[in-house]
């Protein structure tokens, strides 16, 4: 028989090693690794190039600076450029699932390129009821953004499909609807995502930091001390323990919030633990200006060099982008950290930060990395083993990447709706040049080659 496609010549990247293998796929699937050539419609030669599973970005904000069905297109190209063939979508909305998840399904499910499914975040004590609604939409994990309350309560939401119009909303995260979502998830067999934060400090600390004139990322970091972290990671934990609830605390970035959640989990709370690019690589010391303003704050470089030996000792379970698809009139609002928007893009520059900075200088292993941005994800999310691996009746979910190419990134070369990135002129040695969802080739060296729509919604079962 005659299958679709064959990947040839290419370092496979497995869980456990590196194979040199031939990969062979037929209708959206992978079929085998092979040492032969056989017969195939299209072959791609991949010499020189490593394969990696694609990449699955836990944690992508798009749809609240522009709407999902322009945001789909112009970020899920970004994906497909940066070697992501999943995007993991944070839904903000403040009114109700049941009458307004469909309305962004349908949108979505015209405009992306790659992959993607949905967290849905409970702003709203209303919501918590909707939380059976949206596990039949095939959406099994919730956010809790602990940060969000009192004088920092304020938040964009995602746009209205078909409206582009900044949804402006105030939001109060007790620590009453942090325990209902966590009983209710355990209930459902869902895990929650934990932003932890807690916003009487922060807003305490921000307050204290305006009156005394500070300026800068430095100050922004101080604003929001890691303390703040840590009282809502052990919360969270407590609350979890109880109920028997695997949390996921996203984004973290500091010792001092790592030494907690080590902590919690000795103490017997299922914790997953995300960190982002820019904690390995971002300091206040370092930044100038405020583009690279984010919640919770870049902290200093001894932070970034333990988030490092975490990732190596595999207490780290994930690295998800946080990506803000915003653009820079309205990140820098005025001429102060404090009226600059947090949050910044990173899908573009994630495998190429983590190719240069961490596989290219030894720090962790091709599996490693592999295991950090899609196996790991796609347990935890419940893709596996449809994601996450290069496997026999797995998506033929790939990127290819050249570990000896040399570029600077730009927001330029990487597209998408932002026109700015935090890694702008940085040389990068390490870049995808070829991504393949369920088999199809998507993006090639840095061109997107597919359709809008093709990407398809991922619904997930409950653990
Ligand atoms: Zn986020």
């Amino acid at each position: 028989m005659t299958f679709d496609a064959v990947i040839l010549d290419s370092h496979v990247v497995l869980p456990t090693g590196i194979v040199d293998k031939n990969i062979v796929i037929d209708q959206g699937k992978i079929v085998k690794l092979t040492s032969d050539i056989p017969q195939c419609d299209s072959k791609i030669n991949a010499r020189g190039l490593v394969a990696l599973p694609g990449i699955i970005d836990p944690h992508v904000h798009y749809g609240v600076y522009s709407p999902i069905e322009q945001a789909a297109v112009t970020e899920s190209k970004v994906a497909a450029v940066g070697g992501i063939t999943t995007m993991m979508r944070m839904l903000r909305m403040g009114g109700s699932y049941r009458k307004n998840l469909d309305s962004h399904l349908s949108e979505s499910a015209k405009s992306h390129y790659v992959d993607y499914t949905i967290h849905a975040s409970i702003l709203h004590e209303s919501q918590i009821d909707e939380m059976e609604f949206c596990m039949k939409k095939g959406i099994t994990s919730f956010k809790l953004y602990m940060n969000l309350g009192d004088e920092v309560g304020h938040v964009y939401m995602d746009m209205v499909p078909g409206k582009n119009l900044l949804v402006e909303d105030k939001v109060e995260i007790s620590s009453k609807i942090v325990e209902r979502v966590i009983e209710k998830a355990s209930a459902l067999g869902c895990n929650v995502l934990v932003h932890a934060e807690d916003y009487q400090m922060c807003s305490c600390g921000i307050r204290e930091a305006r009156e005394k004139n500070k300026n800068g990322l430095g100050a922004w970091s101080e604003s929001r001390p890691a303390e703040s972290e840590v009282k809502s990671i052990i919360t969270a934990s407590e609350m979890a323990r109880k109920a028997g609830c695997t949390i996921y605390f996203v984004h973290i970035g500091s010792q001092t919030a790592m030494d907690a959640i080590l902590k919690e989990r000795k103490n017997g709370t299922k914790i997953f633990v995300e960190t982002c690019p820019h904690y390995l690589t971002l300091s206040h010391e370092s930044q100038q200006g405020y583009l690279a303003k984010v919640m919770p704050p870049i902290r200093s470089s001894k932070d970034t060099e333990r988030i490092w030996r975490e990732m190596q000792g595999n207490t780290i379970d994930t690295i998800g982008t946080d990506h803000v698809a915003n653009q820079l009139r309205l990140k820098i609002g005025g001429n102060t950290v404090w009226d600059a928007l947090a949050g910044f893009p990173g899908m573009g520059t994630m495998l190429p930060i983590l190719l240069s900075e961490g596989v290219n200088r030894g720090k962790i292993t091709l599996p490693q990395l592999s295991n950090l941005t899609s196996l790991n994800a796609a347990k935890i999310f419940g893709m596996y083993p449809k994601k996450g691996i290069i496997q026999k009746d797995s998506d033929a979910d790939l990127v290819l990447a050249d570990l000896k190419a040399e570029k600077k990134a730009s927001a330029e070369l990487l597209g998408g709706f932002s026109d700015y990135t935090v890694y702008e002129g940085w040389t990068l040695k390490g870049w995808p040049v070829k991504t393949l969802v369920r088999g199809t080739m998507i993006a090639e060296d840095f061109k997107v080659v597919g359709n809008p729509g093709f990407g398809k919604f991922i619904p997930r079962p409950t653990s």
